[in-house]
C-alpha cells in the first residue's frame, strides 16, 4: 500500500493536510504523534523539501520546528529571504525512528527508498497545487525524492537545475495551475540543516550551507 489510496483527488492544501492525518500507506505511521505535513502558503516562490519530520515536530505537528529547523530559519534570514514567500515540506510524512533506553527516547532513523515511494503521492499533489520560481532539496533524502535515485547531493549542491527536473519529473511534478508571466523555474539541492549541526566543523558547515542559499535568493531577486 502507499499514500495514493488516501490522496483525494483534486482537493485543496487544506484539504489534503487533513486527509494525510488519516494515512496508513506505509508502516511509519505506528507509533507517531500525528501526520507533520507542510508549512506555508500555496502561492510561495520558494520551497523546500527535507526529509522527514523529526521528534519535536512529531510532537507539534509542524515541520522544521526543532533545533535544525531554527537553523535554516538562521540562515534564511542571514540571505534576505522573506519567510513569507515559502512553502516547507518533508519527502516523508511521519518521524521514522527507533525506541533506545529505558526512557525509551526516540531515535532518528533515515527513511529508505520504499518509505519515500510510499509517501511520494503526498508530495506529488502538494506540487500540483504549488508553483514555485525555485525548489530546494534539503538532504539525500529529499534530493533522491526530487531528482531520482542517482541524485548525489553532495557532488551537486549549489547547482541550479531545471524544474521539473527531467522528463521523468516533469511526470510526477506537474503543475495544472496559470503561472501567469512566470519564465522558468529552478531547482537545487543542498544539505540537510541537521547535517550542519552534526558537522566536526560547523562554521565551515553552516557558511557553505548559506552560500548554497545565496543561489536561491539570486533566483527569487533576479
Ligand atoms: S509516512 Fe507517508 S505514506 Fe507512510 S503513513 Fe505516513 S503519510 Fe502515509
Amino acid at each position: 500500500m502507499t499514500a495514493a489510496d488516501f490522496v483525494p483527488a483534486g482537493a485543496t492544501m487544506d484539504k489534503l493536510r487533513k486527509a494525510s492525518l488519516a494515512c496508513t500507506g506505509c508502516e511509519l505511521y505506528k507509533g507517531t504523534t500525528q501526520t507533520v505535513f507542510s508549512k506555508g502558503p500555496v502561492g510561495a516562490r520558494l520551497v523546500f523539501v527535507g526529509e522527514q519530520p523529526g521528534d519535536i515536530e512529531d510532537r507539534r505537528g509542524e515541520p522544521f520546528v526543532g533545533p535544525a529547523g531554527k537553523l535554516l530559519d538562521k540562515a534564511v534570514a542571514e540571505v534576505g529571504i522573506d519567510p513569507a514567500v515559502i512553502y516547507t515540506t518533508n519527502a516523508v510524512k511521519h518521524f521514522k525512528f527507533r525506541s533506545a533506553g529505558e526512557g525509551k527516547r526516540r531515535i532518528h532513523q533515515t527513511p529508505d527508498a520504499s518509505d519515500v515511494s510510499a509517501c511520494r503521492p503526498w508530495l506529488v499533489a502538494e506540487f500540483e497545487l504549488l508553483s514555485p520560481d525555485v525548489v530546494v532539496a534539503l538532504g539525500a533524502t529529499a534530493g533522491r525524492a526530487l531528482f531520482g535515485p542517482s541524485f548525489r547531493v553532495t557532488q551537486s549542491r549549489g547547482v541550479l537545475m531545471p524544474w521539473p527536473a527531467s522528463a521523468h519529473d516533469s511526470a510526477a511534478f506537474a503543475h495544472d495551475g496559470d503561472d501567469g508571466d512566470r519564465e522558468s523555474a529552478f531547482a537545487m539541492a543542498t544539505l540537510h540543516p541537521s547535517a550542519i549541526l552534526r558537522a566536526d566543523d560547523r562554521d565551515v558547515a553552516y557558511a557553505g550551507f548559506v552560500a548554497d542559499l545565496e543561489v536561491a535568493a539570486a533566483v527569487l531577486s533576479g
